[in-house]
């Protein structure tokens, strides 16, 4: 499997760093299969500069939660769904698998049916369609020829981590969450997790997202082989090499950090 970190960052831009970290958003690609994890703010923009052409592309969508930093790109994914590529008619484009915690359908409907300057997705446009949503909460969420994906709940507005098996390999993404040692049970021994540490140390922690010390104490409860520090707040440039220190104290387990557009290869 290969793995691309499309957005890296959290709400809250930087302008202070070199490379943008944008919203978050992690592409999986398996064999001829695409998948999305989290669409956040400009990730199709994103997708077309890795040569993702997104009316074909995801075939999987997956939701961790429904906070706009991690989903504001299903608008404009499902309603280009609808359109013919080449003569711009409306039509009835690839659908889209669409996995999320409970809530999704009614999210789903309230922005497109609910919300009455955009109701035109289900009148002139017919969003269900182009969507089959699938409401996931803890366990089997779907299992392919060649790979599976489980999941469970985080302590994080009712979000949920995922998790992806492959030809022995195996891959987590925690999406935002506080302290919960539940990930530790679904991450057990994963080859790599993709995990939020959105601020630097302790005193600058705020909601419920994670720190170095709590990033370790559940890496090493889960005995993670590997972790990919992601959704990282502006607060946290210029502190990168010490947050890894930190981490590294405290757990043998590998550690490094996310960037956008950063790949890596399972
Ligand atoms: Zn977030
Ligand atoms: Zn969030």
């Amino acid at each position: 499997m290969r793995i691309t970190f499309v957005g890296t960052g959290s709400i809250i831009p930087n302008p202070k760093a070199i490379h943008l970290r944008s919203y978050s958003s992690i592409l999986i690609e398996i064999g001829s299969e695409k998948m999305l994890f989290d669409i956040g703010p400009g990730t199709l923009h994103k997708l077309h500069t890795l040569k993702i052409n997104t009316q074909i592309y995801p075939d999987y969508l997956f939701l961790t939660h429904y906070h706009i930093d991690h989903t504001l790109d299903y608008i404009p994914l499902v309603k280009s769904r609808h359109f013919n590529q080449k003569t711009c008619d409306v039509g009835i484009g690839k659908p889209l698998m669409v996995f999320g915690p409970i809530g999704l359908k009614r999210w789903n409907k309230d922005i497109f049916q609910n919300i009455s300057k955009w109701n035109y997705m289900s009148k002139e446009l017919d969003y269900r369609k182009v969507t089959n949503c699938f409401e996931v909460s803890n366990g089997n969420v779907l299992t392919k020829k060649n790979w599976k994906i489980t999941c469970c709940p985080v302590d994080h507005d009712d979000g949920i981590a995922f998790r992806l098996d492959s030809n022995g390999k195996s891959f987590v993404y925690t999406g935002d969450m506080g302290y919960d040692e539940r990930i530790c049970k679904l991450g057990k021994n994963a080859d790599v997790v993709a995990i939020e540490c959105s601020f630097p140390d302790k005193k600058s922690l705020k909601g419920k997202h994670l720190e170095p010390e709590l990033v370790a104490n559940i890496a090493k409860i889960g005995n993670f082989k590997s972790i990919i520090l992601t959704h990282l707040y502006p607060i946290v440039y210029g502190k990168e090499k010490s947050i890894i220190k930190t981490i590294q104290k405290l757990t043998d387990c590998k550690v490094s950090i996310a960037h956008d557009f950063k790949t890596i290869t399972l």
